[in-house]
């Protein structure tokens, strides 16, 4: 479970990303984050993995207070939690399954890491995890050859080989067409039923939000302002959430 209680964030500009933040998220939800940009959607899913500090209130997954960790502790944990992002971050002039494979290396001897050898028990589950997002027969394309679509599918499989509890998604389908979006909304929510992986996506498409996922936190100013199930989002809230608002620039 994540928990956060009275989180507050504030950068050390002083600007306060978050304030007083009460959340419980039971392991295999499928949760949206919407809102404005820069209402502190992406803020809220990066103090999970502690990519961003807190500096207020509790934050605890599965009763590990997040922010006690450092160094090894801290290496272990993130180990268990998959980040997703916009970009895909693929290293784009190499394979596919040479991607996927990148994930084992934190848990290699460095002899093998440097010289990139990996095993056949590895091979196989780069193999398997390119299989569970329906990319398979890419395995040995360059990945700059591939769709934005199937380039996210490739950093959803590396991700799965990690063999992760929680995945955080930070505008995964913001750069791809609607088509495609769909159906890499389609594989985020069977990897969630199949895997009962936890999965806390920021989405600036309410569309998509409310069709694949089951929870939706509406976040505005750095505070929730709505929290409950998708099928009970309705005008009132999304006004709530989004009416008189300024989009930050980006
Ligand atoms: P969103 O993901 O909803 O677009 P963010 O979480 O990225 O919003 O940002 C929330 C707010 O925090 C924004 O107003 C942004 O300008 C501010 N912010 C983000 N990063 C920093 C930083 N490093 N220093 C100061 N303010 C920041």
């Amino acid at each position: 479970m994540i928990k956060f209680e009275d989180v507050g964030k504030k950068y050390p500009n002083g600007y306060e990303g978050l304030k007083h933040i009460n959340l419980e998220i039971e392991q295999g939800e499928f949760v949206a984050i919407i809102g404005l940009s820069g209402a502190g959607k992406s803020t809220l899913i990066r103090t999970i993995n502690r990519m961003h500090d807190v500096t207020s209130g509790s934050l605890t997954v599965d009763g590990t207070d997040v922010m006690s960790l450092s160094g090894r502790s801290l290496r272990r944990f993130r180990r268990k939690i998959g980040m997703i992002f916009q970009s895909f971050n693929l290293i784009t002039r190499t394979t596919v399954i040479k991607n996927v494979l990148t994930a084992f290396v934190p848990d290699m001897p460095w002899h093998r890491s440097l010289f990139g050898i990996y095993n056949e028990n590895e091979k196989m589950k780069a193999l398997e995890a390119l299989d569970k997002v329906g990319i398979l027969e890419k395995a040995f394309v360059r990945a700059d050859q591939l769709s934005g679509g199937q380039q996210q599918r490739v950093a959803l499989a590396r991700t799965l080989a990690q063999n992760p509890q929680i995945i955080l998604a930070d505008e995964p389908v913001a750069a791809l067409d609607p088509v495609t979006a769909n159906q890499v909304m389609d594989d985020f929510k069977r990897i969630n039923q199949d895997m009962k992986i936890s999965i806390l996506i920021n989405i600036h498409h309410v569309d998509l939000a409310l069709k694949y996922c089951t929870r939706v936190i509406g976040i505005r100013a750095g505070e929730i302002v709505y929290d409950g199930p998708s099928d009970k989002v309705d005008k009132e809230i999304l006004d709530k959430i989004y009416m008189g608002g300024q989009e930050e620039e980006v």
